[in-house]
């Protein structure tokens, strides 16, 4: 009776250390959220930054430090978004586990298609922040199907045991994924064909997914503030195209207000990813709500 009292304890036991969840540390909020639907009970994210902040230029803090050193898993975007802060965090964090190349680094981009590589890498005129091409592919929902596919493999490869559950986990989300695409579209295929201005550049994917013209960005290169003279000369252009809507991201309005006063468009704030809080939590709702202000934004 003892023994066996010890050997259920035991296994309990060994049942219980087996499933201790994989430390999941994302640069994102997308990423986190896409983590959870996949890695479900086995995994426990946290996302190094909240999707108020500019990703491009993300101040790494100590508390960032603990997380990387004591993750089993590193999940980001790639393409050089993060470039500016996360190979430094990775360095000094040391953590060769999640480093590229070990087991527990995943790059969400391997395998996505870029748009709007540069044609060279001169930094003459400033920062590129686009090195890679346009990074901005979560704004895309069959690019952000291949993200989810990377994270499924990835997290796969770390817990064989459970690559069915996570595999079963992804077609959920594709599942949910296809539903949805077929509602945005729907909500946004009266504006097939309508030119937009962005002030970075930012929406190059999703406006080909749906259908929709950038007809000029703000930003002359990503990152480099528009000059007077430059917000100047995209005036006439954008009055023939008859555009309705300038997107600005959080915080980062001023130009736009001023160039769409001169067109008469509208201002439209959008987040660029979701955010760990709040009503934009969560891809697919954040998803939503980028695809309803756009259609109530370019509504006549
Ligand atoms: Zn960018």
């Amino acid at each position: 009776m003892r023994i066996q009292q010890l050997w259920v304890g035991w296994l309990v036991l060994a049942a219980s250390l087996a499933a201790q969840p994989l430390q999941v540390v994302t640069t994102q909020p997308d990423l986190a959220d896409l983590a959870r639907r996949i890695g479900g009970e086995q995994v426990s994210v946290h996302s190094l930054t909240s999707g108020t902040e500019d990703i491009h230029l993300v101040s790494v803090r100590p508390s960032m430090l603990n997380r990387v050193r004591k993750a089993d898993v590193f999940l980001q975007i790639g393409m050089s978004l993060e470039h500016s802060w996360v190979p430094a965090l990775l360095d000094a964090a040391r953590n060769p586990r999640v480093r590229p190349g070990g087991e527990g680094f995943i790059n969400g981009s391997a395998g996505v298609e870029a748009m709007g590589r540069p044609a060279s890498l001169s930094r003459a005129e400033g920062v590129d922040l686009h090195p890679e091409g346009n990074p901005h592919y979560n704004l895309d929902p069959e690019r952000v199907r291949v993200l989810a596919r990377n994270i499924a493999a990835g997290l796969s490869s770390m817990r064989a045991d459970q690559a069915a559950q996570f595999t079963a986990n992804l077609q959920s989300f594709e599942a949910e994924l296809d539903a949805k695409m077929a509602a945005w579209q729907a909500t946004l295929s009266p504006y097939a064909g309508q030119s937009i201005l962005e002030t970075h550049d930012t929406w190059v994917y999703f406006a080909e997914r749906f259908g929709l013209k950038i007809q000029a960005r703000l930003e002359p290169k990503p990152g480099v503030a528009p000059s007077a003279g430059h917000l100047g000369s995209l005036v006439e252009p954008a009055k023939l195209a008859k555009v309705r809507v300038v997107i600005a991201p959080r915080g980062k309005t001023e130009s736009a207000e001023k160039l769409a006063e001169l067109i008469g468009a509208r201002v439209l704030v959008l987040p660029t990813s979701s955010t760990t809080d709040g009503d934009t939590a969560g891809w697919i709702v954040f998803m939503d709500h980028v695809v309803n202000s756009l259609a109530a934004g370019l509504k006549p």
